[in-house]
């Protein structure tokens, strides 16, 4: 839908920066067209599931993106009244979602359209495909850590584990969800009262520790999911 849109270069916020790559540029600068997120605002307050998760999904996608590009919340603040409406529809669809992955799509995008945090991709993207792809914190860079959480266990391994069968695993030590507090509470509970209860229980994980399977450092889990897309 961007097609044909090309931004204005009078406007600091349109403005390609010559070394962005052409992909790059054109999903940071569409958003700030005047009509890119009130159409997606139609589309989340429409009828159609699909089409309102989608539209979603990008707007919140968009402004994280237009957030970090220019390190500013001038594109919020000039649409507060469709973020706020956007932000509506996705609780809304949130607490009819009955699939699990569309359920975490929306919770990312309630994260994103709030636009407190701007890691919720990464903190759902481990959630959806079972698996973290992280760093261990040791600072003189030790090894990367996967952390599987979902069918085939809840551990920490070394980076080959899918190349071989007996790579050494390590069990994670998920959070007790009463010393759960600030975000890591708040998307348990939601997670909970909107009948999630494997969402709410792999949270734990995210938000608990794993063990770096070389050095044997016990680390956060969320804290490297924050790390890793800083
Ligand atoms: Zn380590």
């Amino acid at each position: 839908m961007y097609d044909g849109d090309m931004p204005s270069t009078d406007d600091p916020l349109h403005r390609d920066q010559p070394e962005d790559p052409p992909i790059l540029s054109a999903n940071v600068t569409a958003p700030s067209h005047p009509l890119v997120l009130p159409a997606l605002m139609d589309m989340a307050e429409g009828d159609d599931a699909d089409t309102a998760a989608a539209a979603l999904h990008l707007a919140g996608a968009l402004l994280v993106q237009a957030d970090q590009r220019y390190e500013t919340r001038k594109l919020r603040d000039q649409h507060a009244p469709e973020v706020a409406r956007l932000l509506t529809a996705a609780n809304r669809w949130r607490q009819a979602t009955a699939d699990r992955n569309d359920y975490c799509h929306l919770l990312e995008t309630v994260l994103n359209l709030e636009g407190d945090i701007h890691w919720a991709e990464d903190l759902t993207w481990g959630i959806v495909s079972e698996e973290y792809e992280l760093d261990c914190p040791d600072p003189d860079g030790c090894t990367a850590v996967w952390v599987i959480v979902g069918e085939r266990g809840f551990f920490s391994t070394s980076e080959d584990y899918a190349l071989s069968d007996d790579a050494e695993t390590l069990p994670l030590h998920p959070a007790a969800p009463r010393t759960l507090d600030g975000l890591g509470r708040r998307l348990y509970e939601l997670a909970l009262a909107d009948g999630h209860e494997d969402v709410a229980h792999a949270l734990t994980y995210a938000f608990g520790e794993a063990t770096c399977p070389q050095c044997e450092r016990r680390f956060s889990v969320v804290g490297q999911v924050v790390a890793r897309s800083s």
